[in-house]
């Protein structure tokens, strides 16, 4: 690994460089089938600590795991007209098994709410079967033309909730309360910042009502949508006929939710924090958080050993995810290579005048070298995670503030949408959203909440603003 040539440069081919690191650093591999990917263990167990996060979260919330099938009769995908129209073009369907051909076609998911729709359509009769708070953990399909590991590819992993209620308020509220989870795992988990709001009317989930979102900055200045919750009102209540009698004796529909966080918070993680040298991991998602490195000699192994042996156990009965790189046939610089590639964000390097004098060097991937007391380092270690947890935030908040501007002519609109994001006005029409998207690329990522109240201009057609504030424009994954 350290032996072939350093990553491409991200300001010489950010795409290059993205594709050379998810594969030096093991987190991923190409499938045989064209746009599949193989998640290999560090990869793995990123995405394991995003789910143990996420699950804990969604569990203090009142909702509870369940598992609904992969197999969709076709039939359900034309009972709602939107969710038909903007998810046929991407389902992988099944038409032969067991050697015959069947009867009805199955889709395989690419998404679950119309076999949910379905089931509360047996399950709920009364206001007492209400809310239904449900989580599944699983994969699904859609069969992508243009693929990148963890962004899009045809088979994917992640979390959908479904959930059902009495009242659009209610409905709303759960919407609302999804969307605060991911941005709080986003910005204090992964350590990427966030912008929460809505989706204009043509991004939005095919059947949704409406779709709130969080947006993360890469660091090519483009957009990743990395977390969706849509209010899909009566819609699938009426296409699956879920009602409920009320407690005023009317038979009502339910109003229904679905929110989903996928494998592409780890593209997120790779992209928002990595460097030239290989991804940065922030340290409560991280599988490793600090690495030891002893440095020796043949003769000096057996002086090197006991002490870097006994830390590791120390850090590892404090809570420490530490991994040991005692592999005796690569070289310590070998060593400091591979783990700044993979990104682990504090090393110790411990030789034998570092046990003689009780003091380690601890290097972090952030930059900087100090010497430290080995007896110091169980109980201060956990800060100084910390401590790089929140460097990592403010640095990638910093580069994002940096890179956003507000814009009010469609000349500078061009200009600035190459770097990073543009708030401007917006007319609200679609016409004139396709006409900004097909002239620069850059499409709506959403109407943030927390834009202030304001009138002005379209950045392209001169009309009223249609928002009442300014909304976020970029070029997206
Ligand atoms: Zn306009």
């Amino acid at each position: 690994m350290a032996k072939e040539k350093g990553l491409t440069p991200q300001s010489q081919d950010f795409n290059e460089w993205y594709n050379e690191v998810i594969l030096r650093a093991e987190l991923v591999d190409y499938g045989p089938v064209r746009g599949t990917m193989v998640i290999r263990p560090y990869g793995f167990g990123l995405w394991e600590n995003i789910q143990r996060v996420l699950d804990d979260m969604f569990k203090a919330t009142g909702h509870t795991n369940a598992y609904f099938p992969l197999f969709i009769p076709m039939s359900f995908f034309q009972k709602e007209a939107e969710h038909v129209e903007g998810f046929a073009p991407e389902l992988a369907v099944v038409t032969h098994a067991g050697g015959e051909e069947l009867e009805e076609p199955l889709a395989v998911r690419p998404t679950s709410e119309t076999i949910i729709g379905y089931m509360w359509g047996k399950w709920i009769r009364t206001y007492r079967d209400l809310p239904q708070l449900l989580n599944q953990w699983g994969n699904v399909v859609r069969w992508e033309l243009r693929t990148k590991p963890f962004l899009r590819t045809s088979e994917f992993l992640w979390q959908e909730g479904h959930t059902a209620h009495a009242t659009q308020e209610e409905a709303e509220a759960e919407v609302r309360q999804m969307l605060g989870i991911y941005a709080k795992m986003s910005r204090e988990w992964a350590a990427v910042p966030v912008w929460e709001g809505v989706k204009t009317e043509s991004e939005k989930f095919a059947g949704a009502v409406y779709t709130t979102t969080i947006e993360a900055m890469m660091r090519d200045g483009k957009a990743l949508q990395s977390g969706t919750s849509h209010y899909l009102g009566t819609n699938f209540a009426r296409a699956f006929d879920i009602q409920f009698q009320d407690k005023d004796q009317q038979n009502k529909y339910v109003h229904t939710t679905s929110w989903g966080l996928s494998t592409r918070m780890v593209g997120a993680v790779i992209m928002t924090h990595g460097d030239d040298k290989g991804l940065i991991l922030p340290p409560r998602l991280a599988p490793i958080q600090a690495v030891i490195v002893p440095i020796y000699k043949s003769d000096t192994r057996e002086q090197v050993m006991p002490a870097v042996e006994k830390l590791t156990a120390d850090l590892k009965a404090a809570g420490v995810r530490v991994h040991l790189d005692d592999r005796d046939q690569y070289s310590p610089g070998f060593k400091f290579n591979e783990w700044e590639l993979k990104g682990v964000p504090l090393r110790l390097e411990i030789g034998p005048r570092d046990v003689e004098a009780g003091t380690a060097v601890l290097a972090s991937r952030l930059g900087g070298k100090e010497t430290v007391q080995i007896s110091e380092i169980v109980a201060t270690l956990p800060q100084r995670l910390e401590a790089f947890q929140q460097a990592l935030y403010r640095r990638a908040l910093e580069f994002r503030d940096s890179h956003t501007w507000e814009v009010d002519n469609y000349e500078e609109f061009k200009e600035k949408i190459e770097q990073g994001f543009v708030k401007a006005f917006h007319c609200g029409d679609e016409a004139c959203e396709r006409q900004i998207k097909a002239e620069t690329t850059a499409t709506t990522r959403c109407i943030p909440f927390d834009e202030p109240q304001a009138q002005g201009k379209c950045i392209r057609c001169g009309r009223e603003s249609g928002y009442g504030k300014r909304i976020l424009f970029a070029k997206a994954y």
